[in-house]
């Protein structure tokens, strides 16, 4: 049978409503920022495979770091034993790191990323014998992953009704986008007044599944210092805005106040290997450490700091701090920034918008601003017959390519968008 009869037969595909979607497109190989297909046809990966790839696809630097680390040692329990993976990879990034924190924990993806980081604060004050400190605050527009945690800590997204009931209690705010600011931060401090708040999590910059809403690094700034007045511990979701998409290294880099705690996955090993990683500083460590087992932090999942993925990351890193990647994300910040100056005034965009490396359109459409908005599947097809894979949320296309991406390739893009302006709905 051949690849697409078997995969309607036994695979079930995510996100992926199958009584309208298209059948799934073969990939036979992928290079650079582009995606070859068993048809013959070859598209541009414009939204970095799900925001995870920064060097483009089978890179020949980062497969070498992984074959040469797998002829070593591939995998071993990282409970009791340590490795030299591990050891290399805090060392290159938590320098690199906003706040400079001493720590770091291995989980396998940005969802139990930021799990892990909640559960550190919470657990953090339990230790400290103040277990009453137990809220946790979040975004009313935010997207913090998959797991029930994950779920929960998202804002009120349709997708997760289902498992409502289900779901814990976390105290919301709405994100401090354009005049909402102000709302945002009186919220924050009405609720941290109650003095029972352990943590302040946020998308920082850019919240990225709400439809690429964006903020300023002074508001971040501002929210921070607030939350930490209080005594909460502030944990920045890094897991799509990390590792150079929003134009500096981190995103929090552009905020004077720094995060305690940061969760990273999504360009973490340069798109190749699942896995995520939490950072803290010591004195949140510290409160772990006792005679009493009962404050041991009990969390480690099966592929805990798998030295494989780890490996690719240090070689991820070092290719990203390298002048040639830095170049290639001013190139695309520019070349961003140049396009959206041209359609500044053009009726057909609602708004446009650009963070660093993002940049998203938001469509003119008379309908709500959703994902669930009907113009979305007829775009992401448009996109696809042009060979350029762009996935909308809603009625809002985004570009958020690999740094490797060409001046010939980011062109047709813009050309694709520009002439989806002209689909007669
Ligand atoms: C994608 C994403 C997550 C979840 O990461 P997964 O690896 O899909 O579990 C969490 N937070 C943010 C901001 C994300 O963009």
């Amino acid at each position: 049978m051949d690849i697409q009869n078997l995969d309607d037969k036994h695979i079930w595909h995510p996100y992926t409503q199958y009584a309208t979607s298209p059948k799934p497109l073969v990939v036979e190989s992928a290079k650079g920022a582009r995606i070859n297909t068993t048809d013959g046809n070859s598209i541009i990966d414009a939204v970095a495979s799900w925001w995870v790839n920064i060097h483009g696809h089978s890179n020949e630097r980062l497969a070498a770091a992984v074959h040469k680390q797998f002829l070593n040692l591939e995998h071993v329990i990282f409970a009791g034993f340590t490795h030299d993976a591990a050891t290399g990879l805090a060392e290159s990034l938590l320098p690199l790191l906003p706040g400079k924190p001493d720590r770091l924990f291995f989980s396998d993806n940005g969802s139990t990323a930021v799990e892990v980081g909640v559960k550190m604060a919470l657990q953090y004050f339990y230790n400290k014998g103040e277990g009453h400190k137990n809220q946790v605050i979040c975004f009313e527009e935010a997207f913090h992953g998959e797991t029930f945690g994950g779920m929960a800590l998202s804002g009120d997204l349709e997708f997760n009704k289902p498992y409502e009931s289900k779901l814990f209690d976390v105290l919301r705010i709405p994100a401090p986008i354009g005049e909402r600011a102000k709302e945002s931060r009186e919220q924050l401090e009405e609720l941290l007044k109650s003095g029972n708040v352990a943590a302040f999590l946020f998308e920082p910059l850019v919240l990225g599944t709400a439809g690429m809403l964006m903020y300023d690094p002074e508001v971040l700034s501002d929210l921070i210092a607030l939350a930490r007045s209080y005594g909460a511990l502030c944990i920045a979701d890094e897991v799509m805005t990390g590792f150079g998409r929003t134009g500096t290294l981190f995103a929090c880099d552009q905020s004077t106040e720094k995060p305690d705690i940061i969760a990273m996955s999504k360009g973490l090993t340069g798109g190749s290997m699942p896995m995520g990683l939490t950072s803290c500083p010591e004195f949140l460590f510290e409160a772990f450490i006792s005679e009493d087992k009962m404050k041991t932090f009990f969390h480690g999942h099966s592929y805990t700091g798998n030295p494989l993925a780890c490996a690719v990351a240090i070689e991820s890193l070092k290719m990203l701090t390298e002048q040639k990647c830095q170049s290639d994300i001013e190139r695309i910040v520019s070349s961003h920034k140049a396009f959206a100056q041209k359609h500044e005034n053009n009726p057909k965009f609602k708004e446009i918008r650009q963070c660093g490396t993002i940049l998203a359109l938001e469509y003119q459409t008379g309908e709500k601003t959703s994902y669930f908005n009907s113009k979305r599947d007829q775009l992401y097809n448009f996109f696809i017959e042009r060979g350029v894979l762009l996935r909308p949320l809603g009625n809002v296309i985004y570009i958020l390519p690999p740094y490797c991406i060409s001046d010939e390739e980011l062109i047709s893009v813009y050309e694709a968008i520009e002439a989806s302006l002209n689909i007669n709905w």
